[in-house]
This record gives C-alpha cells, structure tokens and sequence, in this order.
C-alpha cells in the first residue's frame, strides 16, 4: 500500500504558503494505482451491508461512485450550498476562520440505512464530521468513513470519536 505513495504528487504552498497539497491527480491516471486504492478501500466495509456511499465535493466525487460500484450500493453527492436541487438538509462546521457547510439531498439517504463516507484526504476533519452529522440528521446510520489520506498530525481523527474511520496512507 505505501508505494502508491509514490504515485501522489506533493506541491508546497499550495494552495497559499505553508500548505503541503497532496495532489492525486498522478494517482488517479495510473491504472494499476487507481484500482489498487479502489479495492483497499472497496475491502474494509465488504459485507457490512452498506446501503448508500456518501462523497463529498469536490474530490470524494472521484473515489465514492467507484467505491459504491464495487459494494453493490448507491452513490449519493454531499455539496456545498446551494449546489443540489431538491429540498436539502444542512450542516454547518467550523473553519480556521468563519464557517462552512455541507448539504445533502433529504431524500438521499432513508432511515435505518448503512452510510459510508468517503472523501480523498482527512485533515483537521471538520468536513468529516459535518458528513456524519448530517448523515445521523436523515436518520442513517454511519457504518465508517473512508480516505484515500490522513494527515496524521492534524489529528483529524478525534473528531470523529466511535466512528470506524479507514486511510489507506498516512503522513
Ligand atoms: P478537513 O475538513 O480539514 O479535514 O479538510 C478536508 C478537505 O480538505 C478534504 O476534502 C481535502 O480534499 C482537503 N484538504 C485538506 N488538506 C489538504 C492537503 N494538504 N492536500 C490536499 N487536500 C487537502
């Protein structure tokens, strides 16, 4: 698993100074990476039953439809404002300054289903938790949340106490 390392691009300062991207895009064009990364994360939630895979715009867009072919399960968008049509529901976190939020269609998810949530990095985890949050609003149930990343010492992971949370690669 380590040496798809290889394949992710790391870019200083971007996209302001002191920011380390990791850019996947060098991952997403290698055919034996991307599907590497789509089995691994496909693995861990095999028979867990999940009902519907949740990504989150813009990047876990890319991995959750795969993600959600291979489970035998639904794929369904979680957006920034204003982006989805029907009626949604809302969550709004925290950032570093002011706030954000994240919206999904209310009749996306049904009550009682397994979620699983996938975006590509998991950072200070605010999005993160504002995805489980807003599944548990719909009345579904968060089986886990998958990432391709994690950026270990952001420790994004304590934001998302109980949760079976799953990265493949971690810096
Ligand atoms: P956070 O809410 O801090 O966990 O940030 C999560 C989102 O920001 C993820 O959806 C990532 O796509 C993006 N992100 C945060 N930090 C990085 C980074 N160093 N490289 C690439 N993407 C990042």
């Amino acid at each position: 698993m380590n040496q798809l390392k290889n394949l992710i691009r790391e870019i200083p300062d971007y996209p302001k100074p002191g920011i380390l991207f990791y850019d996947i895009t060098t991952l997403l064009k290698h055919p034996s990476g991307f599907r590497a990364v789509i089995d691994a994360l496909r693995a861990h939630f095999a028979g867990h039953g999940i009902d519907r895979v949740v990504g989150i715009e813009a990047r876990g867009f890319i991995f959750a439809p795969a993600v959600a072919y291979a489970l035998s399960a639904g794929f369904v968008p979680m957006r920034k404002p204003k982006k989805l049509p029907a009626p949604t529901e809302r969550v709004e976190y925290a950032l570093e300054y002011g706030t954000d939020s994240v919206e999904i269609h209310k009749d996306a998810i049904d009550a009682g289903h397994n979620v699983l949530i996938v975006d590509d990095v998991l950072a200070t985890g605010g999005t993160a938790a504002a995805a489980a949050k807003l599944v548990e609003k719909l009345g579904g149930r968060v089986a886990g949340l998958s990432f391709v990343i994690e950026l270990d010492g952001l420790k994004g992971r304590d934001k998302l106490p109980g949760y079976d949370v799953q990265t493949l690669l971690h810096y």
